[in-house]
């Protein structure tokens, strides 16, 4: 299996890329952000209680969204593997997330960091923000708060798989297909 966490900030272009990386190399794509909109949007009583935390910029707290990631995990486990997007997003859930791909004897084969600065994030954000109807993208002081937030808690998901070789950065500066092509280069050496 090739199991890759696709990270980087709030809107440095996860979700259009795992996309491409799908229709590519057939690998499933477990957003969790996407996981806790769907449950918004069916007002269920994890998207309820998700609301809070998103509303604000604010992660859900672990125990929340490991057990929400488990289970989709395990209802597909006879996948190529998994492009894990806006997850591991603490060590915690790193940990977790080590724990469940051992109990397959898999692992996890690279985390690619998309690299992109501040202020283009806070850009693209406002602008998908005017059509994408995410209360979290409308507003800047909230963006600046995922930001935050991604640089005290998540940032150090980095490197806890740099830790054993497996991260890698990529400039996720420039065009669409221009990010892809370097992103398949990498994803070229793990398959
Ligand atoms: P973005 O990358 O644009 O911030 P996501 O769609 O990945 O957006 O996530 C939206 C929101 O969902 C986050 O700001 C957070 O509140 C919540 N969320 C998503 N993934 C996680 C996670 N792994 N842990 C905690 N909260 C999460």
């Amino acid at each position: 299996m090739t199991n890759l966490i696709l990270f980087g900030p709030p809107g440095s272009g996860k979700g259009t890329q795992a996309t491409k990386l799908v229709e590519k190399y057939g690998l499933l794509h477990i957003s969790t952000g996407d996981l806790f909109r769907y449950n918004l949007k069916n007002n269920t009583p994890l998207g309820q209680e998700a609301k809070t935390y998103m509303d604000k910029g604010a992660l859900v707290p672990d125990s929340v969204t490991i057990k929400m990631l488990k289970a989709k995990v395990d209802e597909n486990k006879n996948v190529g593997g998994y492009i894990f997007d806006g997850f591991p997003r603490t060590i915690p859930q790193a940990e977790a997330l080590n724990i469940l791909l051992g109990e397959d004897n898999e692992s996890i084969s690279a985390l690619i960091a998309l690299d992109v600065d501040d202020e283009e994030i806070v850009s693209r954000l406002l602008e998908r923000g005017k059509t994408s109807g995410r209360a979290d993208d409308t507003d800047e002081s909230i963006i600046r708060n995922r930001i935050a937030v991604y640089k005290k808690e998540t940032s150090p998901v980095y490197d806890y798989y740099n830790e054993t070789g497996h991260s890698m950065k990529i400039k996720g500066i420039g065009s669409i297909d221009d990010i892809f092509g370097r992103l398949c280069n990498e994803m070229d050496k793990l398959v």
